[in-house]
């Protein structure tokens, strides 16, 4: 639905109207990527939001969005009209009946949790933090861990936004191929005003925390998987590696070749003075449970693979580590998604197994980051668009069916390509 001017109409504006700085420099949350855009604006509204894009319609600049600022992949970067979006914040509805929540676009992930459970619902899933805005997390297809639950952007079923015209549009369940398309679309398709999620009914999680020795781990792989609702682990090459997470480790034992495993099962709570906040035993509303939170910087790739590789896709990654990169100490993450359709989503016709590698901040990782993607390419691994990636044109066209759909999408929602910026040119002009 079209409901404002098309590009030929805009009115000239001699600046922004939302509150805006000039060449202020952004940087991201892990200190790798920055830039410094003529133009940052902080709209407060959807009118001031799209009196920004039309400003860079008039004036010819390219514009792009940040959330949180969490992603290490050059996204955000922009020479032109960088919109801030945390402005835009507020949880507009729920439908419990029909398990939906609508939200605002900068909406950050906790700012779900206690305004959702109050109508009875909840986030399905998350992830490590909940510090990503809704629209930075549904960019990069964010995700937790469970191999029956899919990424956040898996549950978008509505979202307005801002196009390349600079007319507000809809997209819903009615339109799915755009909305395939918005699902994931790194920041492509134009500026998310407001989204439209698939939410559950609200429920309490039980954790469960255990340190097998890997042989144990790769014993119990399966099962594992199999009888949780939230299973992940992260395998420690030595024992300083639960330390470099803040993670406590083990009382028992040195964490050196342990996993330290997370189980999050659904319990019954009739009395919430049963609430424990006991690590290892905790049990809490589902939003408490899932989030930590990261107070050191560092850098991940993440990769992708079907989760009939995914045993031997992090035996070749300990390897790795093993023979030619011993000094890496972070522990290597492991997780679960469920397949899905939109067609960027890392997870798309794929039931997937995760591996996360994570490095520190002024070390020289990139021929560590360089390995591990040659060592998964027997795998045919997809990458997190927000982490350190080596994907190139050629690698998507290979990777993912749908690819040419998306661009088809993008080019009609913004045929002058006014949000793309250099890395996502490269992949998706
Ligand atoms: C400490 C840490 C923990 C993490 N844990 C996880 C995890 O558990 N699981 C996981 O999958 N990922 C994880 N990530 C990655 C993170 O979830 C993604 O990088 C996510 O995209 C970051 O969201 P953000 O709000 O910071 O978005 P940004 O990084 O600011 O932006 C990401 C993309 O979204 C676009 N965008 C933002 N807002 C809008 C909008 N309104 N309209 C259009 N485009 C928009 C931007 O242009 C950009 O392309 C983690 C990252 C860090 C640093």
């Amino acid at each position: 639905m079209t409901t404002h001017l098309p590009a030929a109409g805009i009115p000239a504006a001699a600046t922004p109207t939302a509150p805006f700085s000039t060449d202020a420099t952004w940087t991201n949350w892990g200190g790798n990527q920055s830039a410094t855009p003529a133009f940052t604006v902080r709209p407060r509204n959807e009118q001031e939001a799209l009196d920004a894009v039309r400003f860079a319609i008039r004036e010819g600049l390219p514009v792009r969005a940040v959330g949180s600022g969490h992603s290490s992949s050059p996204l955000v970067q922009t020479g032109g009209v960088l919109m801030d979006m945390s402005g835009l914040s507020a949880i507009t509805g729920t439908d419990p009946a029909g398990r939906r929540a609508r939200a605002l676009a900068g909406t950050t992930i906790n700012a779900f949790g206690d305004a959702l459970w109050e109508q009875g619902l909840a986030l399905g899933n998350q992830g490590d933090i909940d510090k990503q805005q809704i629209a930075g997390a549904l960019a990069t297809s964010t995700h937790g861990s469970g191999k029956n639950l899919g990424s956040f952007s898996s549950s978008l079923r509505w979202v307005k936004l801002i196009n390349g015209y600079g007319d507000i549009v809809e997209i819903g369940e009615g339109q799915l191929r755009e909305l395939r398309a918005a699902q994931v679309s790194l920041g492509t398709l134009g500026i998310f005003l407001e989204v439209e999620l698939a939410v559950e009914d609200s429920y309490y999680l039980q954790e469960e925390i255990t340190y097998p020795t890997w042989a144990e781990t790769a014993g119990t792989w399966q099962s594992d998987i199999d009888s949780n609702r939230h299973y992940s682990f992260l395998w420690c090459p030595d024992n300083d590696s639960c330390g470099l997470l803040d993670l406590p480790g083990s009382p028992d034992y040195g964490m050196g070749g342990r996993s330290y495993t997370k189980k999050y099962n659904i319990v019954d709570v009739q009395d919430e003075r049963r609430i424990s906040g006991i690590e290892g035993a905790r049990l809490d509303r589902s939003y408490r449970i899932y989030p930590g939170g990261f107070t050191t910087q560092f850098h991940e790739l993440e990769y992708f693979v079907r989760s009939e590789d995914g045993l031997a896709a992090v035996e070749a990654v300990q390897d790795l580590i093993r023979t030619k990169h011993p000094s890496q100490k972070y522990p290597v993450e492991v997780r679960w998604v469920k397949a899905d359709d939109a067609y960027m989503s890392q997870f798309q016709g794929r039931d997937s197994t995760v591996v996360t590698l994570t490095t520190e901040p002024g070390t020289d990782y990139w021929q560590f980051f360089r390995d591990a993607d040659a060592v998964l390419q027997e795998f045919e691994p997809r990458a997190h668009w927000g982490k350190i990636h080596f994907m190139t044109r050629s690698r998507l066209e290979r990777l993912y069916p749908g690819l040419d759909t998306f661009i088809q999408v993008r080019r009609e929602f913004d045929p002058r390509g006014m949000f793309l910026n250099d890395h996502t040119r490269a992949l998706l002009a």
